[in-house]
C-alpha cells in the first residue's frame, strides 16, 4: 500500500530516506525542509559526523588549522531544527524496491515513499600486492584528515602516490608544514585527465619550485615496512624511504547497493537531469550519480563540491515533484601554495587555448574557444576572469579571441 498523500498532481511523500551523510546528502535534507517538506526524514550515514564539506580536508584540516566546526554544512543546532532522524553511524545494506524498504547493518529497516542515494565513494585502494606496509594511508574522511595531519606534523618525509588533486594538495600542505614530500605519478604528467599540457607543466614547476620531488612515469612495485616507516620500490629497482605514504589514486563510487537493487548503473548510478534513477521513486546525486550534462552534451559523473551541492538541491526538489533541471556548467577549484586554480566547463583536448596573462607570473586565464564561443576556462589566480566567463557562457555570448588575450584592456 502506498504511503503517499495526494497534493495536486504530485504524490507528496510521507517518508523520505536519504542514504549517505556527505555534502550531497546534507544538501538534500536541508533543501527538502526549505521546500516545505514536513514528513518523516531519515538519513542513514556511516560516519559519526553530521554532513561536512570535503575541500578543506586536504588543506586547512590537514594543516591543523580547521576542524569539524569549520567544515560543517549546518551547525548542530541548525541540523537539529531540521528534525531529521540521523541514523549514524550505520550503513544501508539493501534496498528492497518491491517493498520500498531500506535495511541497515545494525538491523534497522525503514519504508520509504522516496529514496535518495547520495553514497559518494571511497578512496581507491592500492592492490594488496603493492601496499604491504602498515604505513599506507588514504584521505577521504574528516577523521582520516585529522589523523593524517597529526602524523604529517610529526614526520620528516611523506611519500604521495598519485599526482592528482589529493596528491598535489597533500604535497602542498606538507611543504607548508616543512615536511619533505615526494609525489610519484604513473602518467607522464600531473592531473592528466582534467588538465591540458601547459597547466600540468605549470603545476609541475609550481611544486618543484616549492621543493617537492615530483617523479612522473613512475611504476610503483611495492610499499614495504622499513624501520618505523615505509620503503617504496620502483620498477627500475630504485627505492625511496619515507615516514609514511598517502595514496590519492582516485575515487571508487559507492554504487553496490544501487546495483544490487537492480538500478541502472554505468560509471555511477544513472540519473536524469532531475536526479531520478531508473526507478521513479529513487533519486541519486553527488559523486555517485551519472547525469546527462547539458554543457558537456554527454553523461558524466562529476566529483566536485559544486556538483555535490547543486545536483543535490535539484534532486531534493524533484523528490517533492518540483522539476528544475540540474544544468550547471561543471566547475572545480584547487588551492595549492599561493595559487588558486579553477576549471569551468569543457577543456577540449584538440583546442589550443587563448592565453590571457602569464603562467610564469602565476596569473593567467586560458580560454577554450570553439566556433566563437567559450567552451571552457582555466583560471590561475584570476577568479574574476572566470566569473565573467561564466556569465558569458551562460548567456551564450560570442567572444573575440584578440580581445580575450589583450591584457591592456579590462576583460569586462
Ligand atoms: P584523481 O584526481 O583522479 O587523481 C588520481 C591520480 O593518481 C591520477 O593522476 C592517476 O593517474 C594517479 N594514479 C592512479 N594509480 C596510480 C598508481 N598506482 N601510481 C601512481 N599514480 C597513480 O583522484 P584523487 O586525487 O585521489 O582525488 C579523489 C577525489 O577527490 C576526486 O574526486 C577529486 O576530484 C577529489 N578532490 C578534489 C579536490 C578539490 O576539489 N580541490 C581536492 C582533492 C580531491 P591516472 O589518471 O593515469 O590513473
Amino acid at each position: 500500500m502506498s504511503e503517499s498523500i495526494q497534493t495536486g498532481a504530485v504524490d507528496a511523500p510521507r517518508t523520505v530516506v536519504v542514504i549517505g551523510g556527505g555534502q550531497a546528502a546534507g544538501w538534500v535534507v536541508k533543501t527538502l525542509r526549505q521546500e516545505g517538506y514536513a514528513g518523516r526524514l531519515v538519513m542513514i550515514a556511516d560516519e559519526a559526523h553530521l554532513p561536512y564539506e570535503r575541500p578543506p580536508l586536504s588543506k586547512a584540516v590537514l594543516a591543523g588549522e580547521a576542524d569539524i566546526e569549520t567544515v560543517r554544512i549546518a551547525r548542530p543546532d541548525e541540523f537539529a531544527s531540521l528534525n531529521i532522524e540521523a541514523w549514524q553511524p550505520d550503513c544501508a545494506i539493501a534496498i528492497d524496491r518491491a517493498n520500498r524498504t531500506v535495511t541497515t547493518r545494525l538491523g534497522r529497516a525503514v519504508k520509504y515513499d522516496r529514496l535518495v542515494i547520495a553514497t559518494g565513494g571511497a578512496a581507491r585502494k592500492l592492490p594488496d600486492s603493492i601496499a604491504k606496509s602498515a604505513h599506507v594511508t588514504y584521505l577521504r574522511t574528516l577523521d582520516e584528515a585529522i589523523t593524517l595531519g597529526e602524523r604529517l606534523r610529526r614526520s620528516q618525509r611523506v611519500l604521495v602516490v598519485g599526482g592528482g588533486w589529493i596528491g598535489l594538495e597533500v604535497a602542498a600542505t606538507a611543504r607548508k608544514l616543512g615536511v619533505e614530500a615526494t609525489v610519484i605519478e604513473g602518467a607522464p604528467r600531473l592531473c592528466a585527465r582534467s588538465l591540458p599540457n601547459e597547466v600540468s607543466r605549470f603545476l609541475l614547476d609550481l611544486h618543484r619550485g616549492n621543493g617537492v620531488d615530483i617523479r612522473l612515469n613512475v611504476q610503483l612495485v611495492s610499499l614495504d615496512d622499513h624501520g618505523d616507516g615505509v620503503r617504496a620500490t620502483f620498477a627500475d629497482g630504485s627505492t625511496l624511504d619515507a615516514d609514511f605514504a598517502v595514496a590519492g589514486i582516485g575515487l571508487a563510487p559507492h554504487t553496490a547497493i544501487a546495483e544490487a537493487a537492480g538500478l541502472d548503473v554505468q560509471d555511477g548510478i544513472v540519473v536524469d537531469e532531475f536526479g531520478q534513477t531508473s526507478d521513479s521513486d529513487i533519486f541519486a546525486c553527488g559523486d555517485v550519480a551519472n547525469h546527462p550534462n547539458a554543457w558537456l552534451k554527454r553523461r558524466v559523473r562529476l566529483e566536485s563540491w559544486a556538483n555535490a551541492q547543486n545536483q543535490a538541491i535539484a534532486a531534493a526538489k524533484a523528490v517533492l515533484g518540483v522539476k528544475t533541471p540540474y544544468a550547471e556548467i561543471p566547475w572545480f577549484w584547487s588551492d595549492q601554495y599561493d595559487v588558486n586554480l579553477q576549471i569551468l566547463g569543457e577543456i577540449p583536448a584538440d583546442v589550443t587555448p587563448a592565453l590571457r596573462g602569464n603562467l610564469e607570473e602565476k596569473r593567467a586565464t586560458l580560454f577554450f574557444v570553439e566556433d566563437g564561443h567559450l567552451r571552457g576556462v582555466i583560471a590561475i589566480n584570476s577568479a574574476r576572469d572566470l566569473k565573467l566567463a561564466r556569465k558569458w557562457m551562460n548567456q551564450g555570448r560570442a567572444v573575440d579571441i584578440a580581445a580575450l588575450v589583450d591584457t591592456s584592456k579590462a576583460l569586462a
